[in-house]
């Protein structure tokens, strides 16, 4: 079934837990999500991010997305993650996402003001929620390597972020706070105080972008301190490129089919393992 972004995040608030958000640009990936929705007891957020267009468009895996979601007996929110202008974002709620991240983080603050509301009247005609976000996030969604360190510069002031969140009315805020895409090179200086001023001081739940690859007691350490919504993709598509790597090597297996299989399962096990850390502060 399919439930607001709203509605998802208050249920975080009330078991004290923080909800997956996973990123599911393959339907290996968007099967295995589902399979642990399934036997889970919690909402899941999927997700698809503009940057992951040249790997699948969101009219190819949109629709499927939202139907399976559907046709689940688990509760879902289907969410554009990163959309980068309101065409895009119309173009997925068209599809049947009711919930949408405005990304306009490169922007400068008037102009991501302008378009983040812009998109929270869209959504608010249709009864939806929207993520916002304030501040740089280095790295990207497709898990780029070289990606750059998240130092005190970059972190997002609470009294800015307080101010957005009056301005534009968005429903979640994606914060820098010592996290950054993709694959971690070394270790994340995550400042937990910031992140409780953040949620303080603009009142809405925090999100999370570059949830890869951190210690569950970090997770957890986050979700204290008022983060509800955890992006999630890197680790969840390495866990399937794994599962391949000695499948491909095997002289015995020759379909592609097999790998499939894999990838299903691999990202199945290790976003059952996400979720599990997730709901562990409860
Ligand atoms: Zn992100």
């Amino acid at each position: 079934m399919i439930i607001g972004l709203p509605e998802a995040l208050s249920y975080a608030e009330q078991h004290n837990i923080g909800l997956a958000a996973i990123n599911t640009p393959f339907f290996e990936g968007l099967l295995g999500v589902i399979d642990v929705a399934e036997r889970s007891d919690v909402p899941i957020i999927l997700q698809f991010a503009q940057v992951h267009e040249p790997i699948v468009s969101i009219e190819d895996m949109g629709p499927a997305m939202v139907e399976l979601a559907k046709r689940s007996s688990a509760p879902f929110v289907l969410h554009v993650d990163h959309g980068f202008d309101i065409d895009y974002i119309r173009k997925g709620l068209d599809i049947g996402f009711n919930s949408a991240m405005i990304d306009g983080s490169k922007l400068d603050y008037d102009e991501n003001v302008r378009v983040t509301r812009e998109v929270v009247e869209l959504a608010g005609e249709r009864g939806i929620g929207v993520e916002g976000e304030i501040g740089v996030m280095t790295g990207n969604e497709n898990g780029d390597p070289d990606q750059g360190v998240a130092d005190a510069a970059l972190y997002t002031d609470p009294q800015v972020a307080a101010d957005f969140v009056k301005a534009t009315g968005v429903t979640a805020l994606a914060a820098s706070f010592g996290t950054v895409h993709g694959v971690y090179r070394r270790k994340p200086k995550l400042n937990y105080e910031l992140i409780a001023q953040l949620r303080e001081a603009t009142g809405v739940p925090i999100v999370m972008h570059g949830g890869s690859g951190l210690e569950p007691r970090e997770y957890q350490e986050c979700i204290r301190h008022g983060v509800r919504k955890i992006n999630y993709y890197t680790y969840s598509a390495k866990a399937a490129y794994d599962a391949c790597l000695p499948l491909i090597e095997d002289p015995n297996v020759i379909l592609f089919s097999n790998l499939a299989r894999a990838a299903r399962n691999a990202v199945a096990e290790d976003a059952q393992k996400f979720v599990d850390i997730l709901k562990a502060t409860a």
